[in-house]
């Protein structure tokens, strides 16, 4: 089991669609389908993605019209944007990135280079969901086989323990809030209090055994990864 990133697809032609959730599941991203501007809302209203496909002419409100609302909204201005067209000419390319897309694809665009895409603007903008293996110390996790290890014995260690393992691990060393790692590892604080956290710290903590004294708690400031534990 993985934490697939979650891929928002706003486009009115269900084939297209399709053609993209199909690929996307195939690939482990976990794709959502809103056909138009009001449902997409809703979505995001909801539940946060990683990335968000938006699709340029929608009916109703169009995909630039979108960007440039979700990019002005402190709840959704950190989630990606990959804007898709059948334009492909340069003022609208320009007016896209303008309106805050991360980046641009034009139709007809091949599934592989759509899969390119987005892997490139979660590793900007996310580089924990972007996948690859990390050690610090000797402790090693792999996101790609989903798998955690201490001194080369495999841990167990549950979905969310996993997500919040990975922040640490890539950005070892130093102090995290409970309000950013909520921010950071959970994507969306609005509907999660920040005790939660806590209670998985301490899951995590348990979880990786001897390795657990490496997440120490910094009073009064948050929580931190360190290969050199005080005690
Ligand atoms: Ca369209």
């Amino acid at each position: 089991m993985r934490n697939q990133p979650r891929i928002l697809i706003v486009e009115d032609e269900p084939a297209i669609a399709e053609l993209m959730a199909v690929n996307l599941r195939h690939n482990g991203f976990q794709p959502v389908w809103a056909s138009d501007a009001v449902t997409a809302q809703k979505e995001l209203d909801e539940v946060l993605p990683d990335v968000i496909l938006l699709d340029w002419m929608l009916p109703g409100e169009s995909g630039l019209s979108l960007a440039r609302r979700w990019r002005g909204n402190p709840r959704t201005k950190q989630v990606p944007i990959l804007m898709i067209t059948a334009r492909g000419d340069e003022p609208d390319r320009v007016a896209g990135l303008d309106a805050g897309a991360d980046d641009y694809i034009v139709k007809p665009f091949s599934p592989r280079e759509l899969l390119a895409r987005i892997r490139a603007v979660l590793r900007r903008r996310a580089p924990e969901q972007a996948g690859g293996a990390v050690s610090i110390g000797q402790l090693s996790l792999d996101a790609d086989t989903y798998r955690v290890s201490w001194q080369e014995q495999p841990l167990k260690v549950g979905p969310t323990e996993f997500k919040l393992l990975q922040f640490f691990m890539r950005h070892p060393e130093r102090v995290h809030s409970r309000g950013s790692l909520l921010d950071k590892v959970w994507g969306d604080h609005v509907y999660i209090e920040e005790r939660t956290v806590d209670v998985h710290v301490k899951r995590l903590r348990e979880a990786l055994g001897d390795a657990g004294k490496m997440i120490e708690t910094v009073r009064g400031a948050g929580y931190r990864l360190t290969a050199s534990p005080a005690a």
